[in-house]
């Protein structure tokens, strides 16, 4: 009946908006107290050098168990913590979490392990200092920055307030590395390679996902990798899910893989039984 009645139509479209509004306010308030209860984990997704097959990298991906509702993933409550003012804590939270991890590594698997970590856009305009907590965080734990890769995304770099830059810059000088996540999507410019010093780029995973040879994506992704390594700028490969993606990445000379053919995001502990395995 709906399909033929206009108005139930309306009526069924304003009950579904109230209760994501619903759901929206009763997330937001059990968020405040996520922290606190230790409903949240960092996972880690490896990173793999596509020549060698190793992995000297990890993303560090939030997890939230939520008691009830189980694992809510982070595009459902991400956005919410933007909103309402509680991304930098959690971002600082997740910070934190990784680079502990990455000092352990450090000593256990690879003295140059490197772990990225993703930073929203509203964690730099929410706390324009927050760059020098974490840098001193580092000096505390005695971690090398060079450890450490941040993933921003392009929307970031187009507002190119003078605030982001400098915090950018704080974080290059220092030896930070910096990845430019979800390329291709968005307002991508090849221009922002340039113009900060990015050292990695992150292909988005729609372009890989209808990944063939004679595929307009696989010209796009060539294209990508050239200009990037004539930038200086390495290449990471998101969303990798079979073994012919893989080997059409690697003949373009796509330096590193991330997706499901290797991996999907582990516990920390899972993670450092998959490195071992893999270079046993
Ligand atoms: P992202 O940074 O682009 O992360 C990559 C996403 O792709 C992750 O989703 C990962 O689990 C997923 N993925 C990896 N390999 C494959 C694959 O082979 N196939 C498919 N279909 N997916 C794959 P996830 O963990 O759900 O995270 C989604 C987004 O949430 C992230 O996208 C990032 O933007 C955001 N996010 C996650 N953790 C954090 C965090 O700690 N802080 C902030 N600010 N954002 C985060
Ligand atoms: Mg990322
Ligand atoms: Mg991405
Ligand atoms: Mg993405």
């Amino acid at each position: 009946a709906a399909k033929t009645d206009g108005r139930n139509c309306l009526r069924y479209f304003t009950k579904s908006m109230e209760e994501k509004v619903q759901k929206k306010l009763s997330l937001n308030k059990e968020l405040r107290n996520a922290l606190a209860k230790s409903e949240f984990w960092v996972a880690y997704q490896p990173i793999i050098n596509l020549a060698s097959g190793k992995v000297h990298k990890a993303e560090s991906l939030l997890r939230w168990e939520h008691p009830e509702l189980g694992n809510i993933p982070p595009i459902d409550f991400i956005p919410i913590c933007e909103e309402y003012g509680l991304i930098a804590s959690i971002g600082n939270w997740v910070f934190e979490q990784a680079s502990l991890q990455t000092a352990v590594w450090r000593n256990t698997l690879d003295p140059n392990f490197q772990t990225s970590i993703n930073v929203s856009p509203a964690q730099f305009k929410s706390d324009r200092t927050y760059h020098k907590n974490w840098l001193s965080h580092l000096d505390n734990i005695n971690l090398d920055p060079q450890s450490i890769a941040i993933e921003i995304t392009e929307g970031l770099l187009m507002e190119m307030s003078s605030h982001t830059t400098a915090q950018l810059d704080a974080f290059d000088a220092a030896g930070i590395e910096i990845s430019l996540d979800d390329f291709g999507t968005g307002y991508s410019s090849l221009a922002y390679l340039q113009k900060f010093h990015i050292h990695y780029l992150k292909i988005d995973q729609s372009f890989i996902e209808n990944l063939t040879l004679d595929s307009d994506n696989m010209v796009l992704c060539e294209a990508m990798i050239v200009l990037a390594h004539r930038l200086g700028v390495e290449v990471i490969a998101e969303g990798i899910e079979t073994q012919k993606q893989r080997d059409l990445l690697l003949s373009i000379n796509c330096d590193y893989g991330q997706g499901y053919l290797f991996s999907k995001p582990l516990t920390a502990n899972e993670f450092e039984t998959f490195v071992l395995n893999k270079h046993a």
